[in-house]
């Protein structure tokens, strides 16, 4: 029996209706998730489990990287990303405890033998750093472009510098800004900030207690700081000869509990994070010491960082 023209036109809404649900359904962003890979500042390597700086954020599924400590890509890993994934890496300034493993995660996701692109952010030095890991590296890779057959990583790799704070990189999914921090002696050391259409993120980076921080971070739902115990820092410091300077430069150079609480009352943030604890290798501190001094001043959502725990 022929159609009737109502049961086409019922026929083709049916259609049309199933194919926007199914567009709806696969457009339908995800989440953005914030993973702490690693939470322990300073380049030692400890006992502690805690693992040196790195922090993840999953914007729609694709990760952006914040630093690349010593064992960011065993983190990463165990975050559930496979290396090949690696998409989008910024680096906070060049003290090692924060790049000490950009150019060997690359190459670990370049080994993985899927098809990967890396765009890399950070400060000046950030280009000649990634070259001389390539210099580092040149024996392997060029062996192994010859040998195995593979690519050459050096094509699949996009450096962007940059010497003054602004607007780092915007699409669709997000916009990344970074605001230079308070760092001595390193003047060039930031902090980013990652708007996402359904969550705002503020990374600290490394830095001293720094009011232009509060107003970049202002209103973001989450705000990873970090932070130094300093009764266990006097405590650990005390045997080295080098006590006097160590003690000054963390002092000019970090934050104390109390005033990441005023930072983040300041910038009025929903959750704040304490990330790169220092020290990161001390058990015996609780996450009431970590965390009294910042109460005192916000009153908000208060999290010590752990390594692998998801925000
Ligand atoms: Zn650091
Ligand atoms: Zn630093």
């Amino acid at each position: 029996m022929p159609y009737t023209r109502r049961q086409v036109l019922v026929g083709a809404a049916a259609v049309s209706l199933a194919s926007l649900f199914k567009v709806d359904v696969v457009a339908q962003p995800k989440p953005t998730r914030i993973i702490l890979l690693g939470t322990k500042g300073g380049p030692s390597v400890g006992k502690s489990g805690r693992s040196n700086p790195a922090t993840l954020i999953l914007i729609n599924d694709i990760p952006y990287l914040i630093d690349c400590g010593y064992g960011v890509s065993r983190q990463l890993i165990s975050a559930g990303v496979s290396l090949d994934r690696v998409r989008y890496i910024f680096i906070t300034h060049h003290h090692l405890d924060h790049d000490l493993e950009y150019g060997t995660l690359f190459y670990n996701a370049w080994v993985t033998g899927r098809p990967i692109h890396v765009d890399a952010y950070g400060p000046v030095g950030l280009q000649k750093m990634t070259q001389d890991f390539f210099s580092y590296a040149k024996f392997d890779i060029e062996t192994r472009m010859v040998d195995e057959g593979r690519p050459d990583p050096r094509q699949m790799i996009s450096v962007h510098e940059f010497e003054q704070a602004g607007l780092v990189m915007q699409y669709d999914d997000v916009k990344v800004t970074s605001c230079r921090v308070r760092h001595p002696p390193i003047t060039q050391s930031y902090a980013y900030r990652f708007d996402a259409r359904d969550r705002s993120v503020a990374i600290s980076g490394d830095t001293a207690y720094a009011p232009e921080l509060a107003e970049f971070a202002k209103g973001a739902d989450v705000l990873v700081h970090e932070v130094m115990y300093l009764p266990a820092i006097e405590k650990l410091i005390k045997q080295l000869p080098n006590a006097t300077r160590l003690r000054e430069h963390l002092m000019a150079a970090h934050t104390l509990p109390e005033d990441v609480g005023r930072m983040a009352a300041r910038a009025e943030v929903k959750t704040l994070v304490l990330s790169h604890l220092v020290p990161g290798d001390d058990p015996s501190i609780t996450d009431e010491q970590w965390s009294e001094g910042v109460r005192e001043y916000f009153k908000g959502r208060v999290v010590v960082g752990k390594d692998l725990m998801e925000i």
